[in-house]
């Protein structure tokens, strides 16, 4: 579809015609926020098109999904392209349905294995060799739970965005008594120094926050050099939102590399020949933020260490006085 700089259509073909409901030659000449009035397609047209694309529901259709983008076309008009990417979405979908369903199933015969390798375990006649081969299973069956673990978490943040006031109120120095249960197992844990102001909360979901911060850490521990300082800690920035952050003075990352590390089963080269994972925890990390309106941020600096932060929207960041003020509200005392 053709636009001018007034966003009025001055020409469009046969499938646009169809995808975006339009009728021709009526609708030639009207302006398309007039025309189409998605909300995201409004603010998306007024603003920069550079690079950016949208996807909306066709309004001929509720069922079919299109991606809209918006290309300059010389000083004062554009080009409006729409996609039909139903078909791409649907196979999204089903692709992450049977990744959730498939770890879902493989958890219980695992529990199983596990329950007979600890039997196995407490047996007395078993040889050296039978011993190291237990062990080499146990480390294994620990490895697939974690994955299976991580596989659902995954499907669990990726599902939608919350409500602005969805979630619960965690309490921040309880979800950190959970990182620091869950940083038990590596022997060098106490490297990591855990800062956080008392009587803040998050609205939010626990398991969530805590699969964000908990990946974080076992980050800056995998990829720096055991006894290497690590500082993680909760603040608050200027508009008063809420920022986790981890730095680690370890191996860093390439800038080349910085945008690849949040898609899933994406491993740093280096990474990949040196030390255990799956390539999920970056992409946990993007998708449970998103989940929450958040952002994540990474800085690194190749050789020296890397940064990587978690803000959270001020409309999830509360203060104990702001859980008081909201029950004297709704006791209706004020
Ligand atoms: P995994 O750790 O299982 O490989 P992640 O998704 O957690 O998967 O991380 C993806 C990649 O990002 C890692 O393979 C590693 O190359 C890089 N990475 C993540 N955290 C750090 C860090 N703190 N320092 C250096 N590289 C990191």
């Amino acid at each position: 579809m053709l636009l001018n700089e007034e966003l009025r259509i001055e020409w469009c073909n046969d499938p646009a015609r169809y995808l975006l409901n339009l009728r021709s030659p009526q609708d030639l000449g009207n302006k398309i926020n007039n025309i189409i009035r998605d909300p995201g397609l409004q603010t998306y047209l007024q603003g920069d098109p550079e690079g950016g694309q949208i996807e909306i529901e066709s309004p001929s259709d509720p069922n079919v999904i299109i991606q809209v983008k918006k290309v300059p076309l010389g000083a004062n008009r554009s080009l409006l392209i729409a996609r039909n990417i139903s078909d791409h979405k649907q196979l999204q979908e089903s692709l992450k349905n049977f990744v959730a369903n498939a770890s879902h199933e493989l958890r219980s015969p695992l529990t199983v294995i596990w329950g007979h390798l600890e039997l196995l375990e407490a047996e007395d006649k078993i040889s050296d060799s039978g011993k190291r081969s237990l062990h080499t299973a146990q480390r294994q069956s620990e490895r697939m739970k974690e994955l299976i673990q991580n596989l659902l978490l995954l499907s669990q943040v990726e599902s939608y965005r919350l409500a602005p006031d969805e979630g619960d109120k965690v309490s921040i120095t309880e979800l950190n008594n959970s990182l620091l249960d869950a940083l038990e197992k590596y022997d060098d844990s106490d490297r990591v120094r855990l800062e956080f102001p008392e009587h803040l909360y998050l609205l939010g979901i626990k398991t969530e926050i805590v699969g964000i911060c908990i990946n974080l850490l076992e980050n800056a521990i995998k990829y720096s050099m055991p006894g290497k300082p690590i500082q993680a800690k909760w603040g608050e920035n200027r508009r008063g939102e809420y920022v986790f952050s981890v730095r680690d003075q370890g191996s860093g990352i390439e800038p080349e590399e910085i945008l690849k590390l949040t898609n899933r089963y994406y491993r740093g080269r280096r990474s990949r020949a040196e030390v255990a994972g799956s390539g999920l925890g970056l992409a946990i990390v993007q998708h449970a933020a998103n989940k929450h309106g958040a952002t994540l941020r990474i800085t690194s600096e190749p050789g020296k260490g890397s940064c990587f932060s978690v803000t959270f929207p001020s409309y999830r960041s509360l203060r104990d006085e702001q859980m008081i003020d909201e029950a004297i509200r709704l006791s209706g005392y004020n």
